[in-house]
């Protein structure tokens, strides 16, 4: 049995692992459960998880969360970036899944691997802030940290038994966000609405605007440099 803690359990992504690992009772067990501010989503999903502990990240989450109630009170371990630290130690995981959005996901990213905790890394600003950190981190620990955005998780299975001296060059692909095929006079234009509502993927709002601005390609290239151990 493997035992999992998830940051960012209200988004998308963490939504989306919690479903996976709902339908592999015998394989994962949820210990640990942090959100930002979504408290009512968190109860929820700490009811379907009895032992889970749970955190909000955000500090701004300290009343809702102290007005929770009763039966959940004795699995709270707080508010803010340090209780997020505390749950981690507290749970002592197989694996994290740190799908915090933004810079969030670097702190805690970085006290499992130094802890030797596995990390699947959906939180791609943490490895593109703190690459070398945490890599340095995982070497001297002998922690894993597991890709999950799409195009890396790709690379990574392509990996499997080859060198990383064997590969010349990683090409990412690109299909464009929202804004694709407007023309470029629109785009001075293009409200929020235009911007959230991606053509494929129902993701997160802050990937999804820089999915339209391709900004998100910018920090996948940095990512594959860092995860990949590859010159950018
Ligand atoms: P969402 O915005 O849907 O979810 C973000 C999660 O982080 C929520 O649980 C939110 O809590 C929590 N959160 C927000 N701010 C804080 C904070 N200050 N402290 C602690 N927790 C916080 O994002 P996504 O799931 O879309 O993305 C998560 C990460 O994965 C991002 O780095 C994104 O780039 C990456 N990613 C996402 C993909 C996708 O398909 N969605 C694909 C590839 C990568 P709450 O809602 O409770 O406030």
């Amino acid at each position: 049995m493997k035992r999992i803690v998830i940051l960012g359990s209200t988004g998308s992504i963490g939504q989306s692992t919690l479903k996976v690992i709902e339908h592999h009772h015998d394989r994962f067990q949820i210990v640990g459960l942090a959100a930002g501010r979504n408290v009512s989503l968190l109860e929820e999903q700490c009811r379907r998880h009895p032992e889970a502990q749970f955190t909000l990240g955000s500090e701004e989450g300290q009343a809702a969360i102290l007005k929770s109630n009763g039966s959940l009170a004795g699995r709270n371990r707080g508010c803010g970036p340090a209780a997020v630290l505390d749950l981690i130690e507290a749970t002592r995981p197989d694996l994290v899944l740190n799908a915090f959005v933004g810079f969030a996901g670097l702190k805690p990213a970085h006290y499992c691997l130094e802890k030797g905790i596995n990390v699947a890394l959906a939180n791609k600003e943490a490895i593109v802030a703190g690459g070398q950190l945490l890599q340095t981190a995982a070497r001297t620990s002998g922690a894993a940290v597991i890709p999950v955005d799409s195009e890396h998780v790709a690379v990574s299975q392509c990996l499997i038994g080859r060198p990383i001296e064997q590969v010349r060059r990683i090409c990412l692909t690109a299909s464009g966000g929202a804004l694709r095929d407007r023309p470029l006079e629109e785009l001075e234009t293009a409200g929020v609405e235009d911007v959230l509502s991606h053509p494929t993927w129902n993701m997160g709002s802050k990937i999804t605007v820089d999915s339209a601005t391709m900004l998100n390609k910018g920090l996948e290239v940095i990512e594959a440099r860092w995860l990949f151990d590859l010159p950018l």
